[in-house]
Order: C-alpha cells, then structure tokens, then sequence
C-alpha cells in the first residue's frame, strides 16, 4: 500500500496483476507430440485382416519388442491371426553377401507382383545382434520393391539371440499372411546357424550362387547345399555366361552324390540374371512345380506341422534359457564358478551342477 502507484490519485504508470506465464512447450503441439495410444487385439487383429499395413507394422513392431506387456499382447494378436495364416509360399533365399540377394530379390518380387501376388520380405540376420542393426531386408536394397504398395519390406529384428531372432521372424509370417501375403521372402546371408532357423520356417529353400568363387570362398557348407531345393546361379549375364554355365554343371555333379531328399523332389540348378532379368521366368517356374510336387505327395503338409513342433521346442528351450541367465543370483553364481574353472580350482562340471542346483531349487 505505501507504494505510489497504489495511491488513486496516482496517474503515472500503474503495476497490473500479473497474467500466468505461457507454458514453455506449446500445448496443442505436445498434444500432438505424445504418442499414439496403443490399439487393442482386436483393432490390430481387424486392421490386419483388412490389409492395413500400418496395423501390420505396428502389430510387428509388438512381435519384436522385447517389453513384457508388448510381448503378452502380441501373442494374443498371432494367436487371433492364426487361423487366417497359412496360405503363402513361404520362401527362404541364402547367399553370401554379394552374390545378389537384394538384386534378386527385387526382380523376383516384381515378378510375383505382375502376377497379381502380394509380397512380405523378411529377413534373418544373426550380426544385427552385434551391430545393432541390419541391413538385410534393407528397402534401400530393393529399389523396385520398395515403392510397391504390394509389397511389405520388414528389416531383421535386431534383439536377442538367434533363437529369438528367428522366432519374431516366423511369428511376423504369421501376421503377414493373415494380411493377405501370398509370397514370403525370407532373406538370410549364407554364412551359417541362421540357415537352419530359415528352413525350420519356410517351405522352399533357394541357395544363391555365383560362378568364378569356389566352395570355400562362398562360404557356403556341404550342410547349407543339402538343405537347398534349389541353386540358382546369378550374375550368368556378359562375360559371366560361360563360368556360370560351368558352375551349374558342376553343382548338377555336386547334388548328385547328396542322398535323395525327403521329399521326393530333386534338387534342381539354374542360371540366371538379377540384374539383367534373364532366366526369372524359369526359376519362377521351377518354385511353382516344387510346389505343385510336394502338396501332391502330402510333403507341404508334413513339413509344416513338423516346422510347427520344431518351434514349440524351440520356444521352449529359448524361455528357459532366458529365465536362467536373467536370474540375478544366477548370474553371481555363474562369475563366481566361471572365475573357479578358469582358475582351475574347479571342474566346468562342478561348477554347472552348482550353478544349476541352486536354480533349481529355488
Ligand atoms: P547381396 O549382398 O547378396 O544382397 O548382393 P546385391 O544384390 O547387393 O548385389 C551385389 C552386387 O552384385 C551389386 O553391385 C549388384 O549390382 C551386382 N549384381 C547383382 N545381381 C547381378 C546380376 O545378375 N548380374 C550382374 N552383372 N551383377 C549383379
């Protein structure tokens, strides 16, 4: 009161109540900001039967994160999208990097696409755990794919183990074909374990080759060409036609002294040319007569329900993997034994079944 502008007589400049300071982050845009809530089972589930593909992302992104609530609802999600999958050709391409995958897989894709068919790429990469990223199923790579509204590019999960890896892979073909996918591509590079989870998971498995690089140099092993159902040798395009012709010949020799496959069908090897387009018609026509070949003598069927117990022991075994190297105390008694063998103060057995029995009975 005893300041003069409170005075009424007073006429100079008055001090006014004060007005509340604005919010420094403006409201609307922080609105706009926060996130998307997260849809329910049952909008996922809907959006993916109506081919919605940002559901499908959305529902896959769920598959591969590794949040405890995300992964509770992205099994009831799979589960409800379970009896809507099924009906694709899921297809697995190998090869080391170089020999053409993205290239082919580009112009295969298109291929499926003039036909009339939708195409989901996936992709299995076991480095991605140690880069933090991948570059297989890469849409950059796929210049053609990319910009294809039949198509659905899907990078390789990138956490966990392989285990894991190739169970949100499997878990994400579920999804996409319930979306109405009718061609899987599921990339891996042709240097390894990840081959094995590949198959587990696909009903045709495709061996990129190129000519001019031995065995050795491909990386590719005796394990990786029995698993093939077909070897397909890129690049057969120039100068490159005569090698590549070689090269079949000799992988024609190869195959024959591999035992008779499983499922009746004969392996069989083709040349070709991603980049140039040759020879896509014939490798397309060798995939749709394998098809026709193994529902005729009921190997589709048989491998799919193998493929699907293989994944029950699989999962399991992943689980509990995880339950015991995610337990604190196990962890503690694991650097202590560890430390103990290494030391020579104990034997790896002692120190497993210490290790385990404190697991155990707790
Ligand atoms: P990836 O690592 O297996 O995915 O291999 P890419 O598809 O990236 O191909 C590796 C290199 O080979 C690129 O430079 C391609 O342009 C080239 N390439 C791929 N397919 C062919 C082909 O059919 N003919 C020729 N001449 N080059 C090819």
């Amino acid at each position: 009161m005893e300041h003069p502008e409170n005075d009424e007589q007073y006429t100079g400049l008055t001090v006014n109540s004060g007005v509340a300071q604005p919010p420094i982050v403006n409201p609307y845009l922080a609105a706009r900001r926060r996130r998307r809530p997260m849809p329910t089972a049952s909008e996922l589930v809907e959006g993916i039967l109506r081919g919605d593909i940002t559901m499908l992302s959305r529902a896959v992104t769920l598959v591969e994160s590794t949040a405890p609530d995300h992964y509770a609802l992205a099994q009831e999600v799979i589960e409800k999208c379970l009896p809507h999958s099924g009906n694709s050709r899921r297809i697995g391409i190998t090869g080391v990097p170089g020999a053409g995958k993205s290239t082919s897989i580009d112009t295969f894709g298109m291929h499926v696409l003039k036909q009339g068919g939708k195409l989901a790429v996936l992709a299995i990469d076991p480095s991605s755990e140690r880069t933090k990223g991948s570059i297989l199923g890469d849409k950059t790579r796929m210049e053609k794919l990319a910009i294809q509204p039949g198509a659905f590019i899907r990078p390789s999960p990138s956490a966990g183990s392989l285990g894991g890896v190739a169970r949100k892979t499997r878990e994400t073909i579920v999804l996409c074909e319930a979306a109405g996918y009718d061609t899987i591509f599921v990339e891996t590079v042709g240097v390894g374990q990840s081959e094995t989870a590949v198959h587990s998971m696909v009903d045709f498995f495709l061996l990129l080759q190129i000519a001019g690089a031995g065995d050795e140099l491909q990386g590719i092993k005796r394990g990786i060409m029995e698993m093939a159902d077909g070897i397909v040798i890129n690049k057969a395009d120039g100068d490159n036609i005569g090698p590549a012709q070689l090269a079949q010949a000799q992988y024609r020799s190869a195959l024959h002294l591999f035992p008779p496959t499983e499922s009746g069908w004969s392996p069989e090897v083709l040349t070709y040319s991603g980049y140039y387009e040759l020879g896509i018609a014939e490798v397309w026509d060798m995939i749709d007569r394998y098809f026709d070949f193994v529902k005729a003598n009921g190997y589709f069927e048989l491998k799919r329900s193998r493929q699907a117990r293989w994944w029950m022991y699989e999962t399991i075994d992943e689980q509990l993997r995880k339950h015991f190297y995610d337990n604190p105390e196990v962890q503690r008694l694991l650097a202590a034994n560890e430390a103990d063998v290494l030391a020579n103060l104990r034997t790896s057995f002692a120190a497993a079944t210490n290790v385990l029995d404190y697991y155990f009975t707790h």
